[in-house]
């Protein structure tokens, strides 16, 4: 494997790092998925689950634009749906995800990852596409909330539902960076796609990190990649 790029790690010049949530620190619930999956002739396994989730993310971001639909397939191939079952598989998985927010899922290790990033003493922020309920699966899930809880303690928590404007738009970002007096050029932000996330916090100044655990990114060179919130602290430490 190439050596990832990892320039972040020299700078000593950074005061915050700004976190999405999505693919970062949850992922889509896989003992749902893995029911649709083994319903249509798939696994039920959550490491399995969870590598198609990354893998189809990759399929489906082309950096600069995310294609659902595409997602949806590559994950139901990636836990192993027979080809004849994909679309009826992704019906089922469409639905699941109209009827609530399924991205309920603490990605493994990165709560413990998050807990290590605050240990470096960085202002944290979360900022994440969502529908409204991100916040409320963060202390529920007991990963983070603002201020004292039963997770990690962040300063400032943007749902782009709440706030009217959504990644890769570099206002949800100066509106973040805002908050907690960081200009964008002492800033990182991590992130799970190029779309969003890369191209979003390079728009707003920010130094994009591409959290990457398999090493799909096609662009190795073009911007920084860890493979957990773990790594990211552990460079930081
Ligand atoms: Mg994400």
């Amino acid at each position: 494997m190439t050596e990832r790029r990892q320039h972040f790690a020299d700078r000593t010049d950074l005061r915050a790092v700004l976190l999405d949530v999505g693919g970062v620190l949850l992922v889509p619930n896989p003992a749902l998925v893995g029911q649709l999956a083994s319903a249509h002739g798939g696994t039920d396994d959550v490491a399995a689950l969870i590598r198609a989730h990354f893998a189809a993310i990759a399929a489906a971001d082309n950096g600069t634009a995310m294609d659902w639909l595409r997602y949806e397939h590559e994950l139901l191939v990636g836990a192993g749906v027979p080809a004849e079952r994909i679309d009826i598989a992704a019906a089922a998985v469409t639905l699941a995800y109209t009827e609530r927010n399924i991205w309920d899922y603490p990605l493994p290790g990165a709560p413990e990852g998050l807990a290590r990033l605050a240990a470096t003493g960085l202002h944290l922020a979360i900022v994440s596409n969502s529908d409204g309920t991100v916040e409320q699966t963060l202390r529920d899930t007991a990963i983070c909330q603002v201020g004292d809880g039963p997770g990690v303690p962040i300063e400032v928590l943007l749902d782009s539902h709440a706030v009217g404007v959504a990644k890769p738009d570099p206002a949800i970002f100066a509106i973040a960076l805002k908050a907690l007096d960081v200009p964008a050029d002492a800033a990182l932000y991590v992130g799970d796609t190029r779309t969003f996330d890369v191209a979003g916090a390079r728009a707003a100044g920010l130094h994009p990190v591409h959290l990457d655990p398999y090493a799909d990114c096609p662009e190795p060179a073009d911007h920084d990649h860890v493979t957990g919130v773990g790594e990211l602290a552990d460079r930081l430490l």
